[in-house]
C-alpha cells in the first residue's frame, strides 16, 4: 500500500515536471494579434479568447477603416467588440510598410509614389504619414491606445550598419515625439508559415520556457490561427503558465514591452501631428 502511494506521489510529480519548463518555473504569457481585423477570423479569435476568458492586444491596420465609420461599418464592430470585452487595441500603422526603408537621395523623392509598393524606398514624409495616419483617423483615433508594433519590426529592430541604424533611428523617433510607445515580441511562431504550421505549438511552448514568457506575435488574419487558437491556450494553461493582458504585464520584461505608455487624449492627435509634422519639415523632408 504505502508502495503504491509512494509511486502515485512520484508519478503526480514527475508528470508535473514534465509539463513545465525544464527550470520547473512557469510564465507570463501576452497574447498579440497583427494585421486584422479580419471580417471572419477576427471574430472567430475573440470567440476563443471569450470562451478561454484570455485578454489579447490586437494591432489593427489603418487602412481597413479608411472608407469611415459610417459607409464601412463591419471593422469599426469588431473593434466596439475588442474593446467591450477587455482587449487591447494598437496600431499596427495604415499600411503594411517597411517604414525603415527611407530612401536616401532627396532627387528620387521628386518621383510619384506607387500605392501599392509596401517595401519601398519611402520618403520620410510617407514614412511620419503612415505611422500617425490611423491617429488622425476621427472614426478610428478614439478606439486606439497609443501602442504601436510596427511591421516587421522594421525600425525597431538594430541593425549593425550604421546607414540602415540611422534610418531606424529616425522611425523610433517619429514615435517616441509622437507619444507613441512601440510594442515589441520575444516569441515568434510563425503563424503565417505553412511549412512551420506542424511545429507551431511545440515551438510556441519552448519559447515560452527559453525566453521566460513575454510577447507572442501572432496574426488574426491567419486561418490556422483561428482555427487552432484555442488548442493552444489550453496548451499553454495547462502548463502552468497564465496568459495575461499587456496593460497587467510585469516592468522586468525589459525589451518585450513598451518602455512607455502614453495616453495622449484623442483630442490632442491633431495638435501631436501638426507639432511632429513641423520638426520633419525643418530636418528636410
Ligand atoms: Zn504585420
Amino acid at each position: 500500500m504505502e508502495k503504491l502511494l509512494f509511486l502515485i506521489i512520484f508519478l503526480l510529480i514527475a508528470g508535473n515536471s514534465f509539463s513545465v519548463c525544464p527550470d520547473g518555473k512557469s510564465y507570463e504569457v501576452y497574447l498579440t494579434f497583427d494585421d486584422g481585423p479580419h471580417p471572419v477570423l477576427t471574430p472567430r479569435i475573440l470567440d476563443v479568447l471569450k470562451e478561454e476568458e484570455v485578454k489579447a492586444t490586437f494591432f489593427v491596420m489603418g487602412y481597413r477603416f479608411k472608407n469611415g465609420k459610417t459607409k464601412n461599418p463591419k471593422p469599426f464592430e469588431i473593434l466596439d467588440r475588442m474593446k467591450k470585452e477587455g482587449h487591447l487595441i494598437g496600431s499596427h500603422t495604415q499600411y503594411h510598410i517597411k517604414h525603415n526603408n527611407i530612401k536616401d537621395d532627396d532627387e528620387i523623392t521628386k518621383k510619384p509614389s506607387d500605392p501599392n509598393d509596401f517595401l519601398g524606398p519611402f520618403t520620410k514624409r510617407q514614412v511620419f504619414e503612415n505611422i500617425l495616419k490611423p491617429y488622425s483617423n476621427v472614426d478610428l483615433q478614439r478606439y486606439l491606445t497609443p501602442l504601436v508594433r510596427l511591421p516587421y519590426g522594421a525600425g525597431k529592430i538594430k541593425s549593425t550598419n550604421p546607414t540602415v541604424q540611422v534610418k531606424n533611428d529616425w522611425v523610433m523617433n517619429v514615435l517616441a515625439t509622437s507619444k507613441l510607445g512601440h510594442v515589441f515580441w520575444n516569441i515568434d511562431v510563425e503563424d503565417w508559415n505553412v511549412q512551420k504550421e506542424k511545429y507551431l505549438l511545440e515551438s510556441l511552448l519552448k519559447q515560452i520556457c527559453q525566453k521566460k514568457g513575454g510577447v507572442v506575435l501572432l496574426h488574426d488574419t491567419q486561418s490556422n490561427t483561428a482555427e487552432n487558437l484555442k488548442s493552444w491556450i489550453q496548451k499553454i494553461k495547462s502548463e502552468g503558465h497564465k496568459i495575461i493582458p499587456l496593460s497587467e504585464g510585469r516592468k522586468d520584461t525589459g525589451e518585450a514591452l513598451a518602455p512607455e505608455i502614453c495616453k495622449p487624449e484623442p483630442s490632442t492627435l491633431d495638435s501631436l501631428y501638426n507639432e511632429v509634422n513641423k520638426i520633419l519639415i525643418k530636418t528636410g523632408n
